[in-house]
């Protein structure tokens, strides 16, 4: 019955075998899968390329497309500039229109068609 106990405030269940792991581990002990990260509300499985297109185009401005992928540094950045006077705005809208952009881990937002 070792197995059965409850999981601790920094801990959290493997998204493949249940094992308790800590919520900071990326891959976990007893399987070996890399975990997802829940804590994050937008990750880049979730992000939907049309919904980013629209928020760039629309809200790129405020930094909106870049809040979306969760990076959020330069999604102030480019809020208080507005979109780089423009400029930022539309090199933005064009790499997602092309599926290059990428979110804040790194991995692009492919293109949906
Ligand atoms: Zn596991």
């Amino acid at each position: 019955m070792n197995d059965i106990r409850q999981k601790a405030v920094d801990e959290a269940f493997c998204s493949s075998c249940g094992e308790i792991i800590k919520k900071e581990a990326e891959i976990c002990v007893k399987c070996g899968v890399r975990q997802r990260k829940h804590h994050i509300a937008v990750s880049d499985v979730s992000a939907s390329w049309l919904t980013l297109l629209l928020l760039s185009f629309f809200l790129g401005g405020f930094g909106a497309d870049r809040f979306y992928v969760g990076k959020i540094g330069t999604g102030i950045l480019k809020l208080i500039t507005a979109g780089g006077f423009g400029v930022w705005w539309l090199i933005d809208l064009i790499t997602i229109l092309v599926g290059k952009f990428k979110d804040k881990d790194g991995n692009y937002i492919p293109r949906e068609y």
